[in-house]
């Protein structure tokens, strides 16, 4: 650190996103990438000719996104917003709307800790039931921004649209934010209640069920009002936020919208796959809506799994924290990556 450095931002906690390795190939199951490319359609946009348009500033207003956005959730464009992943946006949202400070749940994303303590909002951790589910009522009348990721990390479990709704209409003063980053994994989304609450600010992202992680483009949609917010603070910090190739494969993938469906399908029969072996390994598993499963094993801790399949060469991700240190989130990828998975599990148990 230099002696030049806000003392205020000296003291930040900064986020730790999951490993990147790149001395050695490993099997990725530790950032809930999707083990799938992008559709072919989507690649062969990135023609010589739109990588000339890099010549130009991007569309501020990312029109044609927003549009074809807008379609695919059967919305109006002035409910949707966009930008460079959905940390943007949580980011952008913290900002707009912790003035009275937010509450979330106690184990969850860890950027929620990380944003409220950047912008130097006062949070409250709303401790999950025994078995890790939310339970509603604590989300009642909070008085503050609520921020709950559906399904949750790293536990993959999924809220009910009800109950959802629950929490948006108790908290009517207050933006509600639902982080539906593993959505299309089998949970229920609240976009449609959009429509009717004009506090509920629906986040969702390109990185896991569409292949983009490393396009970075994320998405809100919500009442025209509370986008009109998001609008004004991004136009106050970087209006170019979203590149044009970025947007371009944006639209091109909500084009191709059968081919990650059909991917997603893919995921959800190797989850249920893995869900299955890791049980009859022993492992107890948390039931699952996400592209991850969480597990636990009474025969070996959490760390020591995760430092084995690492020597083995695959990577899953532990999180050093208190209630969940037993366990370890792993991505589900293909369904041969999974069984190569049980197959290293199973040698290890038995080493
Ligand atoms: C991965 C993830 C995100 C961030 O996604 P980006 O769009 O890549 O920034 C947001 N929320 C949750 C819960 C996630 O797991």
């Amino acid at each position: 650190m230099s002696e030049f450095f806000n003392p205020r931002l000296a003291s930040l906690s900064a986020y730790t996103p999951g490993e990147q390795p790149r001395d050695k190939q490993y099997i990725k199951l530790n950032t809930n990438e999707s083990p799938f490319p992008p559709a072919p359609e989507v690649i062969k946009r990135v023609t010589e000719e739109a990588l000339g348009t890099l010549r130009l500033y991007c569309d501020p207003t990312a029109t044609a996104l927003k549009n074809a956005l807008a379609s695919r959730y059967g919305v109006k464009a002035e409910n949707v917003f966009v930008a460079n992943g959905s940390d943007d946006i949580l980011n952008f949202a913290f900002l707009a709307f912790g003035q009275s400070g937010v509450a979330f749940p106690d184990i969850s994303y860890g950027f929620y800790e990380v944003f409220a303590h950047f912008h130097g909002i006062p949070f409250e951790k709303i401790p999950l039931q025994e078995d890790f589910t939310v339970r509603k009522d604590d989300y009642f009348g909070k008085e503050k921004m609520v921020c709950i990721a559906n399904p949750n990390a790293p536990t993959g479990i999924a809220l009910s649209l009800s109950d959802t709704e629950d929490i948006v209409s108790r908290n009517p003063s207050r933006v509600v934010l639902i982080d539906e980053a593993y959505v299309d994994f089998g949970a229920q989304s609240c976009v449609s209640l959009t429509q009717k609450y004009k506090n509920l600010l629906c986040v969702g992202t390109f990185s896991k069920s569409r292949s983009m992680a490393g396009g970075r483009l994320g998405f809100a949609i919500a009442s025209k009002e509370l986008i009109t917010d998001l609008e004004k603070i991004k136009y106050s910090q970087n209006p170019y936020n979203v590149n044009t190739l970025t947007q371009l494969l944006g639209v091109a993938t909500l084009e191709n919208d059968g081919y990650y469906k059909e991917n997603c399908q893919k995921i959800i029969s190797a989850r249920r796959y893995t869900e299955k072996a890791l049980c009859a390994l022993g492992f107890t598993v948390l039931p699952s809506k996400a592209n991850f499963v969480f597990a636990k094993s009474e025969r070996i801790s959490g760390k020591e799994l995760y430092l084995r399949l690492k020597e083995k060469g695959i990577l899953v991700r532990h999180f050093d924290a208190p209630r969940i240190e037993a366990f370890n989130r792993i991505t589900v990828g293909t369904q041969e990556q999974m069984e190569l998975l049980v197959a290293k599990i199973t040698d290890i148990l038995a080493e």
